[in-house]
């Protein structure tokens, strides 16, 4: 692992134009340098890495963390090189396949702007993508088809969708449902009424809506709806010695997500009691299962030996642990994380331990354990324990620590709570809130505007 000269991080990490290496990690990251680097010099020898980066999505967690493609389109706009990265956008839109699921909509969606640029030979190339789609219940391409051609784009998805109704009769069937057809109209009435007419004259468009009509009435009959406040209420009722006794007889089962919710509004004397059981308790399955009650809220009170688990062998039990003394102020805890951190197999985790621990001059011993992680996983422990950390204990002191953590974060969610964090304490300097201008993470921008 790299140490880092945290000075010159906070004095800017970074000159245009990038060297190629620089610009492929901001490239990954969505780091605004990569749009300020083509805007300035355009995109000669780096082009290979934005042809790289419109084809494969190079976000971390492409279901929580916003699209990329937008950004995308940017870079390749201020470069001028839609030309140049056809070809390999509509050579992936036509060979896509289930190895490429992640990439798929990152890649349709910058194809649909190719075709928006006047290239023919994209929309083909989606059109073609959606006809061999392999799932149906969220096709390939269909919502790029339709904002591309709006009333034909959609006539096409429904009538191939109302072919695979004809042919499986089957309750079970999953097509993509008329909402999400809906999505590019202004309404779902607006989509409804073009099939309406539509199928009076083409059976398989009549297929399709029978399906989605019939889909409807069963959910409908299946939907059990239940409010959050009817939940809360259920929750309330139930007291901690019912709990410990469904813990004990497994009878009913007492799930964990349930078991959070309840423990994020129990009294501080009831989270006492399953405390004081999680204490006595020694079956392994039965303490993951407890310490449920601990992902948001802290232990009451402490017992020596219960640190013991943040080394078991069992890594649920010891990541549930580290999780449950992130929570927990008291001075077993601050004790505990200074011996781990002495530790030559420290982890990155153990920082967490700090959250709710923290006391003045931490940021010396934090800035010590501040390395390039090895991975992305290491690196995204590392900075969301940072983010807590410093959301839990503003001090200006923590400059050198977020600003590392901005420069470093894997994923644009971090990234943004960074940001906040450093603008909210007036700790963000000049070229990291100018270079924000250009984040991939539009809410990113957003908050730089909103501080300006
Ligand atoms: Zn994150």
């Amino acid at each position: 692992m790299e140490k880092v000269d945290l000075t010159r991080l906070v004095d800017g990490p970074f000159e245009l134009p990038l060297d190629r290496a620089a610009f492929a990690e901001a490239l990954r990251k969505g780091l605004g340098r990569a749009l300020m680097h083509v805007r300035a010099r355009g995109a000669a020898g780096v082009d290979a890495l934005v042809i790289d980066a419109c084809v494969d999505d190079k976000t971390l967690d492409s279901q929580s963390e916003p699209e990329r493609w937008p950004w995308m389109t940017e870079i390749v706009d201020a470069a001028g090189m839609w030309a140049l990265t056809a070809p390999a956008i509509i050579n992936m839109v036509e060979s896509l396949t289930e190895l490429n699921e992640r990439d798929q909509d990152h890649v349709c969606n910058i194809a649909a702007v190719l075709a928006k640029r006047g290239f023919s030979d994209a929309m083909r190339a989606l059109y073609m993508a959606f006809d061999r789609s392999w799932r149906w219940d969220d096709p390939i391409a269909a919502t790029q088809a339709i904002k591309l051609n709006a009333r034909d784009g959609l006539l096409h998805v429904a009538r191939r969708l109302g072919q695979l109704a004809q042919a499986d009769q089957s309750d079970d069937l999953e097509l993509a449902p008329l909402w999400i057809l809906a999505l590019e109209f202004e309404s779902k009435g607006d989509a409804e009424r073009i099939l309406e007419e539509a199928a009076s004259s083409d059976r398989d468009i009549r297929a399709y809506l029978a399906w989605w009509r019939a889909t409807q009435r069963r959910n409908s009959q299946d939907a059990m709806p239940q409010s959050a406040e009817t939940r809360d209420g259920l929750l309330r009722s139930i007291t901690a010695t019912e709990i410990i006794e469904r813990m004990r007889t497994g009878n009913p089962v007492l799930w964990g997500g349930p078991l959070m919710a309840w423990a994020k509004i129990a009294s501080d004397a009831a989270l006492q009691q399953i405390a004081d059981a999680i204490f006595a308790e020694t079956d392994e399955k039965r303490l993951r299962q407890y310490l449920w009650a601990f992902r948001h809220r802290g232990l009451p009170s402490l017992t020596p030996e219960f640190l013991a688990y943040a080394d078991h062998e069992n890594e649920f039990l010891r990541n549930a642990t580290l999780i449950a003394l992130s929570n927990t102020r008291h001075p077993l805890v601050r004790e505990f994380a200074m011996r781990r951190m002495a530790r030559e197999d420290k982890s990155f985790r153990d920082l967490s331990l700090l959250c709710r621990n923290h006391e003045r001059d931490d940021h010396v011993m934090i800035e010590a354990m501040l390395e390039v992680a090895g991975d992305v996983h290491d690196a995204h422990d590392l900075v969301y324990s940072l983010i807590r950390i410093f959301k839990e204990n503003p001090v200006g002191e923590a400059q050198p620590s977020l600003v590392f953590a901005y420069e470093h974060s894997p994923c644009m969610n971090c990234r943004k709570k960074v940001v906040g964090l450093l603008l909210g304490q007036g700790l963000a300097p000049a070229w990291l809130a100018e270079e924000c201008r250009f984040d991939a993470n539009e809410e990113i921008r957003e908050l730089v505007l909103g501080s300006g």
